[in-house]
């Protein structure tokens, strides 16, 4: 994706009012990002702890959700998978995230959740070869890769039109 400053990711979200996107933190360091390897930005808010976010490009421009964390967490004996960047990891470093629905239906306090690793650096994994592909050929784990990333790139997108349908 294309860098983006402060303000533009302030802009960019959909489901929360100026005020809360006034006072989002947003990553630090946002200058030096690799921006070219970022399908989405995601990170926590240090400053409020169920806080999240997800920025990311659309045909007709830059998109940001806002995401609470659930305050329970599973069982790290247990495995889950994000359903984002489908990354397999012990069930505490995946967490479940509502979003707040656009328009009125937000207001009304309806909401969209999902499984999305906990950090939110989907971005990151998405771009490790998969388990399944390390004994491959390099051309054959670039395949993969890219697999993925488009992956990411889809189930973000429904994601997306699901908070964004009124
Ligand atoms: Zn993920």
């Amino acid at each position: 994706m294309l860098a983006l400053t402060e303000a533009a990711i302030r802009r960019s979200m959909v489901n929360c009012s100026r005020s809360e996107a006034a006072a989002l933190t947003p990553p630090r360091d946002l200058a030096e990002l690799d921006w070219d390897a970022l399908e989405v930005l995601g990170w926590r808010d240090p400053k409020a702890e169920l806080r999240g976010y997800l920025v990311h490009e659309q045909a007709d421009g830059v998109v940001g959700v806002a995401l609470r964390a659930a305050d329970t967490r599973m069982s790290s004996r247990r495995s889950a998978m994000c359903l984002l960047c489908h990354e397999v990891q012990p069930a505490a470093a995946v967490s479940l995230f509502t979003a707040r629905r656009v328009g009125e239906a937000g207001r009304n306090g309806n909401t969209v959740g999902t499984y999305i690793c906990a950090d939110l650096e989907c971005a990151h994994r998405a771009r490790e070869v998969p388990p399944t592909a390390r004994h491959l050929a390099e051309e054959l784990q670039a395949v993969a890769v890219a697999e993925r990333v488009e992956g990411l790139r889809q189930r973000l997108r429904a994601f997306t039109a699901d908070v964004l349908r009124r």
